[in-house]
């Protein structure tokens, strides 16, 4: 016979805390909380294993179940000395969902179910108090129309409402037991009247209704969209717990409240909490009264004159206190706890570990672990890796006023301020004079790469999560809403129109990258701390974790911001973003629009000392780091001119005619450029790009060594590599130029020639690859648009289907897909180690900073992640935490 049905309260209990897949968390808690022998209401929790097997069999119950729920009930009413629909003395209970983790969108409680047209009357008259019984009655009525039989619970309110104008009432604390009692009656007919039958007073069928109700939230609408926006599996079930009333509205020494051991935004170790007197559980949350204040301090500090509990009911709070020592003791974490008072007497309703701020994680975690409360290990799982995002970015001033234009997405997090400019060139200039800008597009491309740079902020209208405005923003660490679809973007004359308001070239916005919130004028931010609890943090997660951090970096700024962040090193530095600069890019264009190697070779001497510059700035600041420069990789057409005037420029450079130009255009016109000549193919089909490029990392890296006698350790990296031959014939070219300027130059330097593997075929061939790589990098941008054949710029339109669909549980380019890319990662990390066992292997994808991806290469023996720089922290604490859960 399986056991269906657990029972807790009265000093001891069935299940306990570690139970909580069956018992879901608040059976857990109601469990655990009666073994230590908390004041806690008997009860009972209907198992998990029961919704499962509900949806298993046709939303039917296992036939013993209604059994072991009427055993369990004649528990409680000895526990409690009433009798559950008695007519002298009856029994009420509380019915409560209770999933695994808690869940917003399931059922609501229902409070007071067993009360009906006689249980009411000796309810009043045991308790000496009609009013309470009657107003206990209408909630109970409310609650279950509203919870259980689809009646909203708007038109009770409205009942409510009429009654209190008719009779000059003002508060509920107004109505006496007539009112109350003719309100309930009311209430009654209301639902009769809706429903078209009468109001259940059988109370054995309200049992099961509410039963039913939570089995059946279960698979409702919003539960199923939250569980998909979490990651919670659809299969776990939620458990439904049953118990006993304790009465916070019974008078004046009755209250209810709910409490957390610390400031769960601050994370400062001092209660925090409001509570209600002469009120029932959902009064606190509903906002129909205010809340006062748990303790005198917080009290004083919001400026209320309405008494703390700590002054009105001071020997309760005092238990109160106990009780908050005693669970936070026990569960070594921040509670959050719900309670009643019934005629001065605490109950506890629940408990569970607290929601908190990623500011108020870390100091609670790192404070726990100076007061021994925990280890440096747990601390370490306590805070979520994500949630450090938060702490980096500078933030808007939460006291500040705002006014809000409208809501895009939250693309890439921190906030700023700026003057809206509409062009990636404005944006460069401005800045340039020392003004901060927010730049603004319908969306953006690669063109308007300097620009986004150069910008506080980015803002779009179209484009979601993962359009190039987002990732681009958000591998630069710039703040970015994206797809503020509302905004009405006019390129012509330099407006945005947003709900009839008109927003011009050079007046002030701010957006939250946090929030996606767009606001007129500049709000204030706050900078980020990064010593304190978060440094220290870092330095347990660094002594913790084996994989290697690096960053993905092309710009001084990046790469000493990622130092800062504790880079340890450069894993991904694309070059093509030094040839987008404004006055390099003509040079590149007429490399590209020559037609001989000649012509390349000219342009490509002009561009030389500019490449070799960057290089000498970037190993400057990365000295004593490795740093992996990948040669040039995306298709030559995206630096062609567009407008006529780039034409004309590039025509008279290199003294040709217009017509030549526009035709060798076409002739670099692509179908589908992210399949076509790019990559290493640029290098085979012109070997002198690539040669330059060596020759100019090589002549900075000895330049770097010589000036100041630390060099970087520069690994030459080969995009798109497909088979080893590509491999063989560029690193040949690269060791003969690299070889003859080291000999040249009569000093030593150590370096590397490795490869990308980003296309299924390498990874495949990793075995042969690798005897001409001395490392790995997987780019698992590329590998995972092409294991899927998704394109990353045009799967936004699909992708949501798929997420709904189920078909793919999370969108593959934020989190790495373990089963398809990354058995292709494990598969090239294998045969390539098994070729060359000194293989440096690591990853330089989007997937770099996120944090399952990270679990992932920790557990596949990568040497390192790389990761955009914002991102190294939560890289480094990701890597920690996976060597703890191994
Ligand atoms: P939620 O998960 O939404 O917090 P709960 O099941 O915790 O829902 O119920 C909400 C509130 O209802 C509780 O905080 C408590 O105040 C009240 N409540 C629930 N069960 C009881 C009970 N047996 N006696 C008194 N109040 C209760
Ligand atoms: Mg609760
Ligand atoms: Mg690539």
């Amino acid at each position: 016979m399986t056991k269906w049905v657990y029972n807790f309260g009265d000093g001891s209990a069935e299940g306990e805390a570690s139970m909580k897949n069956l018992l879901g968390g608040k059976g857990a808690n109601l469990a655990e909380m009666s073994n230590l022998g908390l004041p806690v209401p008997p009860g009972f929790t209907i198992t998990t294993e029961v919704c499962t097997s509900y949806y298993d069999n046709d939303n039917t119950y296992p036939a013993d179940l209604a059994d072991q729920v009427a055993a369990s009930i004649k528990v409680i009413e000895e526990t409690v000395g009433a009798k559950f629909g008695d007519e002298e003395n009856p029994l009420l209970v509380s019915v409560r969902s209770g999933a695994r983790v808690s869940m917003p969108g399931m059922m609501d409680t229902v409070l007071n179910l067993g009360l009906n047209d006689v249980t009411v009357k000796a309810l009043a008259k045991q308790s000496g108090d009609e009013r309470f019984a009657y107003d206990s009655y209408r909630r109970f009525i409310q609650m279950y129309s509203d919870v259980v039989l689809g009646v909203d619970h708007y038109l009770f309110e409205e009942l409510l409402e009429i009654h209190k104008e008719e009779n000059g009432f003002t508060l509920d604390t107004e109505l006496e037991a007539e009112d109350w009692k003719e309100l309930s009656a009311a209430f009654k007919a209301k639902a009769e009247d809706e429903l078209g039958r009468p109001f259940p007073q059988d109370v054995n069928e309200q049992l099961w209704g509410a039963i039913d109700a939570v089995f059946g939230s279960w698979m409702i609408e919003r539960a199923f969209v939250y569980r998909r926006l979490h990651n919670i599996p659809h299969t776990w079930g939620t458990a439904v717990n049953v118990q006993s009333m304790v009465f916070g509205n019974m008078g004046d020494d009755c209250a209810t409240g709910v409490a957390f051991t610390r400031d769960p935004s601050t994370g400062e170790n001092t209660y925090y909490g409001e509570y209600l007197i002469n009120a029932q559980g959902e009064d606190v949350v509903a906002g129909i009264r205010t809340p006062q204040n748990l303790t005198k301090a917080s009290r004083i500090a919001a400026g209320s004159d309405m008494p703390s509990m700590e002054e009105s009911m001071p020997e309760v709070y005092g238990q109160l206190a106990d009780v908050f020592q005693k669970l936070e003791a026990h569960y070594r974490d921040m509670q959050d706890i719900e309670f009643t008072v019934q005629k001065q007497k605490l109950w506890i309703l629940q408990t569970r570990s607290g929601k908190r701020t990623a500011p108020a994680a870390l100091k609670i975690a790192v404070e726990m672990v100076h007061d021994d409360i925990i280890s440096k290990d747990e601390a370490l799982l306590r805070v979520d890796p994500g949630a450090l995002d938060q702490l980096l970015h500078p933030t808007l001033d939460p006291d500040a006023a705002r006014d809000v234009l409208t809501k895009g997405l939250p693309a890439s997090p921190g906030a700023a301020s700026g003057k809206v400019v509409f062009t990636a060139d404005e944006a460069e200039i401005l800045s340039k004079n020392g003004e901060d800008v927010i730049l603004v597009r319908i969306e953006t491309s690669p063109e308007d790469i300097h620009g986004m740079h150069a910008a506080r902020g980015i803002l779009t209208s179209r484009g979601g999560m993962t359009s190039h405005a987002a990732v681009v923003a958000r591998g630069m660490g710039r703040p970015c809403v994206s797809g503020a679809g509302s905004l009405h973007i006019n390129m012509a004359e330099q407006t945005i129109t947003v709900d009839g308001r008109v927003i011009n070239n050079h007046d002030i916005i701010t957006i939250d990258g946090g929030n996606g919130e767009v606001m007129a004028g500049k709000v204030a931010t706050i900078k980020p701390e990064l010593g304190g609890h978060f440094g220290e943090l870092m330095a347990w997660a660094d002594d913790k974790r084996e994989l290697k951090v690096r960053t993905n970096a092309e710009t001084p700024l990046d790469a000493s911001a990622a130092r800062e962040f504790g880079a340890e090193g450069i894993g991904l530095c694309r070059t093509e973003h030094m040839f987008f600069d404004a006055t390099r890019i003509i040079n590149v264009r007429q490399m590209i629009m020559s037609s001989d190697e000649e012509g390349r070779r000219a342009a490509l001497d002009k561009l030389l000392p500019d490449q070799r510059s960057d290089f000498v700035e970037l190993f400057t600041i990365m000295k004593g780091l490795p740093v992996t420069v990948r040669l040039l990789d995306p298709p030559l057409h995206e630096f062609l001119p567009h407008k006529e005037e780039d034409f004309v420029d590039v025509a008279n450079a290199m003294g040709v005619d217009m017509a030549f130009l526009k035709r060798r255009a076409e002739e670099l016109h692509e179908f589908n450029p992210m399949l076509g000549h790019r990559g290493c193919r640029l290098g085979i089909s012109f070997p002198e790009i690539y040669e330059m490029q060596a020759r100019a990392i090589i002549e900075a890296a000895l330049e770097v060594s010589k000036t100041l006698g630390e060099a970087v350790i520069p690994e030459i990296m080969v995009p798109l590599v497909g088979s080893a031959k590509e491999l063989e014939i560029l690193k040949e070219l690269i060791i003969k130029t690299a070889d003859e300027i080291i000999e040249a130059s009569g000093e030593k330097l150590e370096y590397m020639v490795g490869t990308m593997i980003e296309l299924p075929r390498a990874a495949l061939q990793a075995g042969e690859i690798a005897n001409h790589a001395e490392f790995f990098s997987f780019g698992t941008n590329d590998l995972t648009q092409t294991t899927y054949g998704i394109s990353r710029d045009d799967s936004a339109r699909f992708l949501d289907d798929y997420l709904k669909a189920d078909i793919y549980d999370q969108d593959p380019f934020v989190s790495l897909d373990q089963d398809g890319v990354g058995e292709l990662v494990k598969i090239g990390v294998e045969r390539g180690r098994n070729t060359r066992n000194d293989l440096k292997v690591g990853i330089c994808g989007e997937h770099g900073g996120d944090p399952a991806s990270v679990e992932f290469c920790h557990r596949n023996g990568l040497d390192y992640v790389s990761c955009s720089p914002y991102r190294v922290p939560i890289a480094r604490l990701a890597a920690a935490q996976a060597v703890l859960r191994k």
